[in-house]
C-alpha cells in the first residue's frame, strides 16, 4: 500500500528510511536475538543506543557539556508543571510570553506553582504575531522567561531569539526543534515532545543548563526532578526506550543529510513555496504576520467553512491526510516538519490549484 502524504501536526510523519530500519530491526536488533523493545534499559546494548542518540543530538544542535540532556516521559504538557517545580528555587514569579494556545496552556499550569507575569501577549490581535521584545514588560526578579518558539495550532514562529540577559530563557520547541539552527547558549532550558520533528510520542527532550539544577521544590515528583535524573544517567526509572531508539535513528539521518543547517534550507524552500501558493490569489488566506509565519505549521482559510471542510475531505480522498485545522482555529493546517518532503508539498500545491479551479 502506498504511504499517504501525512500533514498531521503530531504525532507526525517520520522519515520512511527510519521506519524501514525499525521494521528490519524489529525482531532481531543487530543479531542480538531480541527487539529494542525487549531490552533492559540497563543493558550495554540499550545504553549504547541511548548514549549515541545523545552524542548525535549534541552534534546536531551544538550542545556544550555544561548543558545536560534528558529524555523523560510526561510530554510537553507535563513540562508545564515540571519546569516551575524545578526552576523556581527561591523565586516567587515567572514571566511568560503569550503567543497562543500552547503558551496559554504553559502559563495556566505554572499558576499552580507561582505568580505568573504575562510579560507580553498577542491575544488582542488574535495571536497572529510574536510581540516585539521592546514591548515585553518583564517582572523585577523572575525565575525565568518562558516562550513557545512555535505555536503549532495557529502557525506562529519566533523569527528571533529573545535576549533576556541574566534571566534564563525557557523555550517550548516541541514543534520546531531541529528544523533550524539555534544557539543553545542563549537559553537556560529547551524542551520538546518528540512526536513532531524527531520521533514517536512518549519521550520528551529536556536540555537544561547545569547551573539551573539543584533548585527543585520539595513537592516536585522525584522522577521529574531534573537533578536526580541527571545524577542517575538513564537509570533512575525506566526511560521510554523504544521512542529513544527511534529518535536516535532520526538524529543519525539528520546528520547524514548534512545537519540542521542543511535541513533548514529544505524547510525554508518548502515553506516559501507553500506560502507563495497561498498568497498567489485571494482564494486562500493566511492570517499570520508575514515575518512570524511558521515554517512548520502552515495555516490557511478558504472563503468559507464549508469549503474548508470540502478541501480537507477531498484532499484525504487523494491521499493528502490530516489537513483539517485544529478545532480551536478551524481552516486548514499543513504541518510540514523535517520529514515532509518537497514532493509532499508539491502534491498539496497541485491539489490546491485543482481545488481552486473547481471552486474559486
Ligand atoms: N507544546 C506545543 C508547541 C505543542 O505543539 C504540543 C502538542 N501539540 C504541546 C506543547 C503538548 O504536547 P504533549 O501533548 O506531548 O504534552
Amino acid at each position: 500500500m502506498a504511504r499517504a502524504w501525512n500533514f498531521c501536526p503530531g504525532p507526525a510523519t517520520l522519515p520512511e528510511e527510519v521506519l524501514s530500519r525499525v521494521q528490519s530491526d524489529l525482531l532481531d536488533w543487530q543479531g542480538k536475538g531480541l527487539s529494542v523493545m525487549e531490552m533492559s534499559h540497563r543493558s550495554e546494548e540499550f545504553l549504547g543506543i541511548a548514549t549515541k542518540a545523545e552524542r548525535d543530538l549534541r552534534q546536531l544542535i551544538g550542545i556544550p557539556e555544561n548543558y545536560k540532556i534528558l529524555f523523560l516521559q510526561g510530554g510537553a504538557m507535563g513540562e508545564n508543571a515540571f519546569i516551575p517545580l524545578n526552576l523556581l528555587g527561591d523565586h516567587t514569579t515567572a514571566d511568560y510570553i503569550n503567543t497562543g494556545h500552547w503558551s496559554t496552556k504553559s502559563l495556566e499550569e505554572a499558576k499552580k506553582y507561582c505568580d505568573v507575569n504575562v510579560a507580553a501577549s498577542s491575544e488582542s490581535s488574535g495571536f497572529t504575531h510574536v510581540p516585539a521584545q521592546s514591548e515585553w514588560q518583564l517582572s523585577k526578579d523572575p525565575a525565568y522567561v518562558h516562550i513557545c518558539a512555535n505555536e503549532t495550532i495557529s502557525g506562529v514562529e519566533y523569527p528571533f531569539t529573545p535576549d533576556t540577559g541574566k534571566v534564563p530563557l525557557v523555550a517550548d520547541m516541541s514543534s520546531n526543534i531541529l528544523s533550524r539552527p539555534f544557539d543553545i547558549n542563549r537559553f537556560g532550558l529547551v524542551y520538546a515532545g518528540a512526536q513532531k520533528n524527531f520521533g514517536p510520542s512518549g519521550v520528551t527532550l529536556i536540555i537544561v543548563r547545569e547551573d539551573l539544577l539543584g533548585k527543585a521544590r520539595r513537592e516536585c515528583p522525584t522522577v521529574f526532578n531534573y537533578t536526580i535524573q541527571v545524577e542517575h544517567e538513564w537509570a533512575f526509572n525506566t526511560p521510554p526506550t523504544f521512542p529513544i531508539y527511534i529518535a536516535g535513528l532520526v538524529f543519525e539521518r539528520l546528520l547524514a543529510l548534512g545537519g540542521v543547517t542543511e535541513v533548514e534550507k529544505r524547510n525554508i524552500a518548502k515553506a516559501q513555496k507553500l506560502y507563495a501558493e497561498i498568497d498567489r490569489t485571494g482564494f486562500y488566506t493566511n492570517k499570520i504576520r508575514v515575518e512570524d509565519r511558521s515554517r512548520m505549521n502552515v495555516t490557511f482559510y478558504l472563503p468559507n467553512e464549508k469549503l474548508d471542510d470540502m478541501f480537507a475531505a477531498e484532499a484525504k480522498g487523494k491521499g493528502l491526510i490530516n489537513l483539517k485545522g485544529h478545532k480551536v482555529a478551524g481552516g486548514i493546517r499543513a504541518s510540514i516538519y523535517n520529514a515532509m518532503s518537497m514532493a509532499g508539498v508539491d502534491a498539496l500545491i497541485a491539489f490546491m490549484r485543482d481545488f481552486e479551479k473547481r471552486y474559486g
